[in-house]
């Protein structure tokens, strides 16, 4: 508990007595709910005993005090919920905050190796998760704490035996709780948990399933594993439901008891002198006190529950946002030329057994162009990635006209290279705003000019707002070739030395890729180039062709000297041309 809060304690902000102060407050209200109990049980021994002389009784007092006090506990609760709800807003907001700026200094890599779904659900739903337990729970267990302590204290104060009498269900009923929270009483609590995972794994694989099962038209089998989880939920749910039904009874009498023992104890009471009219004003009191104890019993038993799922969100969260960011030099040098080197270079992803790539040196000219051609798996994308620090290299180091990447500053580096991948996202914003991304201050004209050039033009004819229309509005959704042309603009715009291409026509239909390879030139035209591609003809006029196999390279030249060699690459070529035959 002491842990957990700490741990929040720490998205706090300055403001860290917010939630003590709640807390206080809270137990101060507690204590506050019971005194009109208090003020109703004089009047009604002011009532019982006056014998007609009602005049005389303070009874006014008591019923103006009741008021009051009533009024100011409301006032009260409404200062701890303030307070509370101060806390957890900042604790929630800072848990956002801190977890964005961390993951702005994240590693460019580290976003390949997360879905998206879930990093958007621990920012966003965990620190959520924190509110109903600061804001809600925390704050109302103060008060369920010291209440029922308060009730016990009363009841023992008024007159001891009836408090001594009424203390036997409560103890009873402790007895019976204590009993159904046992964890030794209860694995039924990992069951159901385990059977709710089940079912929900079943219905995802079920929805996914669907258009299999349409177009292979099954129906009932289909349903088998999906219903049975959902048949096992049930009876395990029933079967709990049953498991408890005594115990859960058992203590719904014995904390609702207090009529049945405090009766006969009041007629002992009488019968052994005590006066009738206080001992009946006196079980009043205890009556109507009472159920505070069960009510506030309940309250607690959330606490533990919340306090978990707090920790647990916060656990997440910062698990979460522990990457380590790459280290940034204190005294960073500027390019001033942009060539590229690697120099022996390896690199190993995080929790890999080999190398990715190792020892690989290749040097790009500036204004050339290099491609690295080679199978799948072989090491392309990730020796491009370590140009723009996706991660940093293991071994070895790349240098850009002659300076270590590691000692450029990072909003340079990122300024001098556009990067080009495969599947490059759009923003759900206007095609203008998605253009400028790179460079806001561009005019209208150098967007229209990167439109031109990237052969998107007749994409922006075609929308209804032109340049205005937000992607994904109003049905205007772009192919996959035409969103890389409006990607391609938007590096065009950005006019960046060196430019990265990783299979950037991978996904363009045939027409597309004539169009894709015209914007291509455009923004290759003088840069500083490399270029993975999978269709050999692309890297053709490559002027240094770079065979990766295994994370090493095997063989670099040009096109006609890799040809001459009639290795690798001669038989890649062969196959590719085979390939495209097929197609025809
Ligand atoms: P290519 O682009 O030539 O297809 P990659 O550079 O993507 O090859 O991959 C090289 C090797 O590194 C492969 O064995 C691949 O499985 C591995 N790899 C790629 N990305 C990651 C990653 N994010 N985490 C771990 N291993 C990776
Ligand atoms: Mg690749």
């Amino acid at each position: 508990m002491i842990k957990t809060l700490k741990r929040l304690g720490a998205y706090m902000g300055g403001r860290k007595w917010l939630l003590p102060c709640s807390v206080g407050l809270s137990a101060v209200h507690g204590l506050l709910a019971l005194v009109p109990f208090v003020l109703l049980w004089l009047v009604v021994r002011t009532l019982l005993t006056a014998e007609g002389n009602l005049a005389q009784t303070p009874l006014w007092d008591y019923a103006l005090a009741a008021f009051v006090v009533s009024v100011a506990g409301v006032a009260l609760y409404f200062v701890v919920l303030m307070c509370s709800h101060l806390a957890a807003f900042r604790v929630e907001t800072n848990m956002r905050r801190r977890a964005m700026e961390r993951l702005m200094r994240a590693p460019l890599g580290f976003f390949d190796t997360q879905s998206t779904g879930r990093m958007r659900k621990i920012i966003d739903e965990d620190s959520a998760q924190t509110h109903t337990f600061l804001a809600h729970i925390l704050p109302d267990v103060a008060g369920s704490v010291v209440a029922p302590i308060g009730v016990i204290v009363l009841l023992l104060a008024v007159d001891w035996q009836l408090g001594l009498a009424s203390m036997l269900p409560i103890v009873g009923a402790f007895a019976i709780m204590g009993y159904m929270t046992n964890p030794k009483n209860n694995d039924f609590q990992r069951l159901y948990l385990d059977a709710q995972e089940k079912m929900s794994a079943e219905a995802v694989e079920y929805v996914r399933g669907i258009p299999v099962v349409k177009v292979f038209q099954q129906t009932v089998f289909s349903f088998k594993r999906f219903y049975n989880s959902i048949i096992n939920y049930r009876d395990l749910v029933i079967q709990y439901t049953l498991q408890w039904r005594s115990p859960m009874s058992g203590y719904i009498v014995a904390i609702n008891a207090f009529a049945f023992v405090l009766v006969p104890v009041g007629i002992l009471l009488m019968a052994h002198g005590s006066r009738p009219s206080v001992v009946v004003a006196d079980v009043v009191l205890y009556v109507l006190i009472a159920p505070v104890i069960s009510g506030n019993i309940m309250k607690m038993m959330y606490l533990s529950q919340n306090l978990f799922m707090a920790n647990e969100a916060v656990e997440r969260l910062e698990r979460l946002t522990s990457v380590v960011p790459l280290p940034e030099s204190a005294t960073p040098k500027t390019a001033e030329s942009f060539d590229i080197r690697l120099e022996q270079v390896s690199f190993r992803y995080e929790g890999a057994e080999r190398d990715a790539v190792s020892h690989i040196s290749l040097t790009i000219p500036e204004g050339k162009t290099v491609a690295l051609v080679g199978a799948s798996g072989s090491g392309k994308t990730t020796i491009a990635r370590l140009i723009p620090r996706f991660w940093d290299v293991r071994e070895g180091c790349v240098r850009i006209g002659g300076i270590d990447v590691r000692q450029i500053d990072r909003g340079e580096l990122m300024r001098n290279i556009s990067f080009v991948f495969q599947n490059t996202r759009l923003f759900k914003t206007s095609i203008l705003e998605n253009v400028r991304y790179g460079s806001p201050d561009a005019t209208i004209e150098q967007v229209n000019c990167a439109i031109d050039l990237s052969q998107s033009r007749e994409i922006i004819d075609r929308l209804p707002q032109g340049l205005h229309t937000v992607i994904g509005s109003e049905g205007t959704y772009l192919s996959g070739g035409e969103q890389q042309r409006i990607v391609l603009a938007r590096a065009l715009l950005k006019n960046a030395p060196i430019v990265v291409l990783d299979e950037a026509t991978a996904f363009a239909d045939p027409e597309n890729e004539h169009l894709i390879r015209q914007a291509l030139s455009h923004l290759t035209r003088g840069k500083t180039v490399l270029m993975i591609a999978h269709r050999l003809t692309t890297v053709r006029d490559a002027d240094n062709i770079v065979v990766v196999d295994g994370g090493k390279i095997v063989e670099q030249g040009t096109h006609d000297e890799l040809m001459a060699l009639q290795a690798h690459y001669y038989k890649m070529w062969n196959e590719y041309q085979k390939s495209v035959a097929w197609k025809l």
